[in-house]
């Protein structure tokens, strides 16, 4: 095992922020992740990172980074009309995803293109065009960082909600994913209703439904309105979509008629963040190489030396802005270290 110290985390986030960690160590399997750890000297502070396309580091990381590479997709069981594949934390989600829609295996197909790995995937329940991983969800296996034993999750030991799980909530900083497994479909069910998929399938002249024809739609809607971090740093959405109560809602709907509103759970409405941050100014605002993308005021990015601070210290001003505003409180969605 090669534990390489105080390098710099820029290849592994995609905000492309230049911290640095005291340690960091590649894990490939189990043993070498319980080894790892039994090397961590106590009260030393550990990170466990995919693609790092979630996070944001405003300092160094004064402690250990696990880079997740976990391989593997291994089918589990199968019956007439579903199959079981479980896979490696370490692999790559898009992959993941492209390699199930050409085994045919349905239900991930609208979760195309967002980048990071299968271990990071039900941290906060990752979700778009209206499926999340919660649906589709059978199991996983974890790392107790306490207890020293592998422990399996169900769905309902997660407590999946929208952009949550008890791994951001109370267990968080407890456990190590190492594999999920989920329960796909042989007899496909299509979600075409939400946003444009259906309009881009017009466009793109699908006239037979597959779950290929919705992940090429999905990829080209999502190549349209995000930055590619490869190009221009970001963490895609910053904040969550608020949840506010309906009759919030109403009161900004009659001052902005054209205020989109979904109904949430409990009388609740989910209102998209990127409008009220656009609607307050935000769009495109750009302070040295810290911003706000012009495309999608939901991103905020780096456009190339910004340190996290800057991008932290933008996002603050938007919360204040939006919750002098609209009287909504934002959430970040992206982890901050
Ligand atoms: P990382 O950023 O490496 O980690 C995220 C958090 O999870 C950290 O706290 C980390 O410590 C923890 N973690 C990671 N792996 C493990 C593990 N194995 N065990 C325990 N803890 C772990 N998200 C969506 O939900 N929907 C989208 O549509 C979406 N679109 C995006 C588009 C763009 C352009 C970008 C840049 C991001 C987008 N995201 C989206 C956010 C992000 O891609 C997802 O949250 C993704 O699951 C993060 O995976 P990762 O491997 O990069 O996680
Ligand atoms: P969009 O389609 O322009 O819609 C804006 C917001 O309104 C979305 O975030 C979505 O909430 C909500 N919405 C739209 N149609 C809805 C419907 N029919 N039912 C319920 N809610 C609806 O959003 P976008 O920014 O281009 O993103 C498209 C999808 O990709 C969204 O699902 C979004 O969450 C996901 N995405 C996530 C990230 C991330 O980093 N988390 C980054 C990029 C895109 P929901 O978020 O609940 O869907």
């Amino acid at each position: 095992m090669e534990i390489k110290y105080n390098i710099s985390l820029k290849p592994y986030n995609t905000f492309g922020i230049d911290a640095e960690a005291k340690a960091f160590v590649s894990i490939a399997a189990e043993d070498s992740l319980t080894e790892a750890v039994s090397l961590i000297p106590e009260k030393e502070p550990l990170l466990v990172l995919g693609g790092g396309s979630n996070v944001l580091f405003t300092r160094h990381f004064n402690g250990w980074v696990l880079k997740n590479e976990i391989p593997g997709i291994e089918v589990k069981k199968e019956n007439e009309n579903n199959i079981w594949v479980e896979a490696g934390a370490g692999v790559n989600w898009h992959q993941f995803v492209l390699y199930c829609i050409e085994k045919g295996w349905a239900g991930l197909e609208n979760l195309s293109l967002i980048p990071g790995c299968v271990g990071a995937s039900p941290m906060q329940n990752i979700g778009a065009y209206g499926v999340e991983i919660k649906d589709v969800f059978e199991y996983l296996e974890a790392y107790s960082l306490h207890e020293k034993t592998f422990v399996t999750f169900s769905a309902t030991d997660c407590k999946f909600g929208y952009r949550e799980s008890v791994f951001k909530k109370e267990l968080k900083n407890r456990f190590v994913i190492t594999r999920v497994c989920f329960r796909l479909s042989k007899k496909p069910f299509f979600h075409t209703t939400y946003g444009s998929i259906q309009q881009e399938l017009e466009t793109m002249g699908v006239t037979e439904l597959t779950i290929k024809a919705i992940s090429d739609a999905v990829i080209r809607i999502r190549q349209g309105k995000l930055p590619d971090p490869a190009v221009t740093g970001n963490a895609g959405s910053f904040f969550k979509n608020p949840e506010i109560d309906t009759n919030h809602y109403l009161e900004l709907k009659y001052r902005y008629p054209e205020l989109p509103g979904y109904p949430a759970s409990m009388g609740r409405t989910k209102v998209p963040a990127g409008w009220l941050i656009e609607k307050a100014g935000w769009k495109g605002y750009r302070e040295g190489d810290a911003g706000v993308h012009d495309r999608q005021a939901l991103v905020l990015v780096n456009y190339g030396q910004a340190n996290g601070e800057q991008i932290y210290a933008i996002s603050e001003k938007i919360m204040n802005s939006v919750l002098e505003k609209f009287g909504v409180e934002l959430e970040r969605e992206v982890n901050i270290y």
